[in-house]
C-alpha cells in the first residue's frame, strides 16, 4: 500500500496539476478572468521558474566538473563526448528534416492560413554563426556564471574538470570539494523539485486562460503542423532510440520521463527543467557519470524541438511572403537550423530569436517572425518538451554503450 502511494508520488501530482491547471485555465478565458490569472496565479509559477533558474548554473557547473572527474581519465571523457556530439547533431538535423517535411505537406495540401503580413511588432535582430562560435568562449571567470551564460559555463566546467584530472594528487583534493558541493547542490535541487506541481498548475492555468480561444485562430494550423512534427519525431526517433540504443521499452521510457516532460512543457525552459531531467534519467537507469555530463550539455546545445520549429516556421513564413523554397534553400535551412538550435539558450523563447539566423541564411525577411511571435509560447511548450526528451534518450543510449 505504502509503495503504491509513493509510486503515484511526484510524477502523479505533476500530471494532476497540469490537468487541473488546464481545466481552471479553460474556465478563465474571459478577459477579466484571464487578467486575474496573470496577476495573481502566474506569479507563483514565476517563483517556481525563478527557483529552477537559480539552480541552473550550480547544477551545470558542478555536475559537469563532477561528471568529468568521475570518468577518471581524459580518454573516457573524449569517448563519451564524441558519442554524445554525434548523437546530438544527427538527431537535430533529422528534426529539421521532419519539420520541413511536415510543413511542406501542409503547404501543398493548402492547409496554411493566409495571413496579412503587416503586423510587424517583432523587432528583428541580426545574429550570425561566427558570433555564436566566438561567444562560446568566456573572457572572464565570473560573468558567465553571473549572467547564466550556459555555453560559457560549460566551457569553464570542462576546463576545470579536465585540469583537475591532469593535476594529479593536488587536483584530487579540489575534485573532492567539487564532489561534496555537488551533493549539496543536488539536495537543494530536490527541495525545489518538490514544489513542481504548484508551479506547473499556475503556469498551465495562465497559458490556457490567456491563449485559449486564440489557439483556434489563424495560426492554429501552423501550430498543429509543428505539433505533428514533434509527435512524429518523438514516436519515430525517440521511440526507436529508446528501443534500439537504450534497449528499454519506449513506454517505460516515456513514463519515466513524464515528470520532466510536463515540467519542460509548462516552464518552456530546458535549462530550468535540467534538475528533473537528471533525476528522471537516473531513475530510468542512466549511468550517473554519463547523465551528469550528457544532460547539462544537451540542455544547452541539443534542441530537436527547436530544430523542428525552425523547419516548420521557415516554410510557413516563406509561404506568407509568397516565396517558394528551392532544394538548395532547404539544405541551407537544415544546416543553419542545426547550428542555430545549438546556439539557442535553453530558456523560454530563445528559439524564436535564433530563428532570425535561419531566415537570414535563405534571404527570407526576418520581420516574418512577427507573424508567429504572438503565439510563440505555444510552439515553445512543445519544442522544449522535445528538447529535454532528446537529451534523455542520448544519456540512456550512451550509458548503454558505455556499459558494453
Ligand atoms: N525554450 C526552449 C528550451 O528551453 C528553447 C527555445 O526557445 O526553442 O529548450
Amino acid at each position: 500500500m505504502e509503495k503504491k502511494q509513493s509510486k503515484f508520488g511526484l510524477a502523479g501530482w505533476i500530471f494532476v496539476a497540469m490537468l487541473a491547471g488546464a481545466l481552471v485555465g479553460a474556465m478563465c478565458t474571459g478577459e477579466a478572468a484571464a487578467a486575474f490569472t496573470t496577476k495573481y496565479i502566474k506569479p507563483f509559477g514565476t517563483i517556481y521558474v525563478n527557483l529552477l533558474k537559480f539552480m541552473v548554473v550550480p547544477v551545470v557547473l558542478f555536475s559537469i566538473v563532477d561528471g568529468v572527474i568521475s570518468l577518471g581519465d581524459i580518454k573516457k571523457v573524449g569517448a563519451i563526448g564524441g558519442k554524445t556530439m554525434v548523437y546530438y547533431m544527427l538527431t537535430t538535423a533529422l528534426a529539421v528534416v521532419v519539420g520541413l517535411g511536415v510543413a511542406l505537406s501542409f503547404k501543398n495540401a493548402g492547409l496554411f492560413p493566409v495571413l496579412e503580413t503587416t503586423d510587424l511588432a517583432y523587432e528583428a535582430k541580426n545574429s550570425n554563426i561566427m558570433d555564436v562560435i566566438v561567444n562560446i568562449f568566456p573572457s572572464n571567470w565570473l560573468s558567465p556564471l553571473v549572467n547564466a551564460d550556459m555555453l560559457q559555463t560549460i566551457v569553464i566546467a570542462l576546463f576545470f574538470g579536465t585540469a583537475i584530472l591532469m593535476t594529479g594528487d593536488k587536483g584530487g583534493k579540489v575534485g573532492e570539494i567539487f564532489n561534496a558541493v555537488y551533493a549539496v547542490v543536488m539536495q537543494i535541487m530536490m527541495i525545489v523539485i518538490h514544489i513542481t506541481p504548484i508551479g506547473v498548475f499556475c503556469l498551465m492555468c495562465n497559458v490556457v486562460a490567456v491563449n485559449g480561444p486564440k489557439v483556434l485562430g489563424a495560426l492554429g494550423m501552423a501550430i498543429l503542423c509543428a505539433y505533428i512534427g514533434y509527435l512524429i519525431h518523438v514516436i519515430v526517433v525517440y521511440g526507436l532510440s529508446a528501443k534500439l540504443l537504450a534497449k528499454m521499452s519506449p513506454i517505460a521510457f516515456f513514463k519515466g520521463m513524464a515528470p520532466a516532460m510536463i515540467t519542460a512543457f509548462t516552464t518552456t525552459s530546458s535549462a530550468a527543467t535540467l534538475p528533473l531531467t537528471i533525476e528522471c534519467c537516473n531513475k530510468l537507469g542512466a549511468d550517473k557519470q554519463v547523465s551528469s555530463f550528457v544532460l547539462p550539455l544537451g540542455a544547452t546545445i541539443n534542441m530537436d524541438g527547436t530544430a523542428i520549429y525552425m523547419g516548420v516556421t521557415s516554410v510557413f513564413i516563406a509561404f506568407c511572403y509568397g516565396v517558394d523554397l528551392s532544394i538548395a534553400q532547404m539544405v541551407t535551412i537544415v544546416l543553419t537550423a542545426t547550428l542555430a538550435s545549438i546556439g539557442t539558450a535553453g530558456v523560454s523563447g530563445a528559439g524564436m530569436i535564433m530563428l532570425a539566423m535561419v531566415l537570414q541564411s535563405v534571404g527570407l525577411p526576418v520581420e516574418g517572425i512577427a507573424l508567429i511571435a504572438g503565439v510563440d509560447k505555444l510552439f515553445d511548450m512543445g519544442r522544449t518538451c522535445l528538447n529535454i526528451t532528446g537529451d534523455a534518450t542520448c544519456a540512456l543510449a550512451v550509458s548503454r554503450a558505455q556499459k558494453k
